[in-house]
């Protein structure tokens, strides 16, 4: 798993903040509000050879996005059968169905780090959850999990990461009163 990694220069232009981060093993969470760099962060963790990573091991790293978790595109990153199954079954699929197929059909190992990019884009509540529980279940069976997001379904129980200081405390008040005034069943 990664422990830490320091930007290289081209990185550090885009996260102005921050540029040295820590992982914990499990579940890590990376959240600021839009533009903060949230996904040039993810990228740089997955493919940058400038920035000076820290294992604690031989690292694999998977990484999803949008793109990749595209129903009709998705059999591009996965060879193999279970990249033709994948492919079949994208054809009727959601994203969130396609990313629970690319999920079980994947064989985890401790040491492996899933990298994703707002998993919960297009989804209801019901597949974020679900997602949520698929990311446990990848925790549980030893590998650490990387995430930015948006949902704090995700958040509950992860080590946060914040691209801004004090965004976890904003968006938990932005919350509250958001939840008390204009929430209610109507
Ligand atoms: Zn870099």
């Amino acid at each position: 798993m990664i422990t830490q990694i320091s930007l290289c220069f081209q990185h550090k232009r885009f996260l102005k903040q921050r540029s040295h981060f820590r992982f914990t093993k499990g579940l890590n969470m990376i959240i600021g509000p839009n533009g903060s760099g949230k996904s040039t962060l993810l990228r740089a963790i997955d493919k940058c050879r400038e920035c000076a990573r820290q294992e604690d091991g031989p690292t694999h790293y998977q990484y999803f996005n949008g793109e990749t978790m595209n129903p009709h595109r998705a059999y591009k990153y996965f060879k193999g059968l279970p990249g033709s199954v994948i492919r079949a079954r994208a054809l009727f699929s959601s994203h969130g169905e396609t990313m629970r197929d690319v999920l079980q059909s994947y064989n985890p190992l401790p040491g492996d780090c899933f990298i994703l990019d707002e998993p919960e884009n297009g989804h209801d509540l019901e597949w974020v959850i679900k997602i949520r529980k698929g990311l446990d279940a990848l925790v549980e069976a030893g590998c650490q999990v990387i995430v930015a997001s948006h949902s704090p379904i995700f958040w509950n129980k992860s080590h946060i990461i914040e691209l801004k200081r004090g965004y976890l405390k904003h968006a938990c008040r932005l919350m509250k009163v958001s939840l008390s005034k204009d929430c209610r069943p109507r």
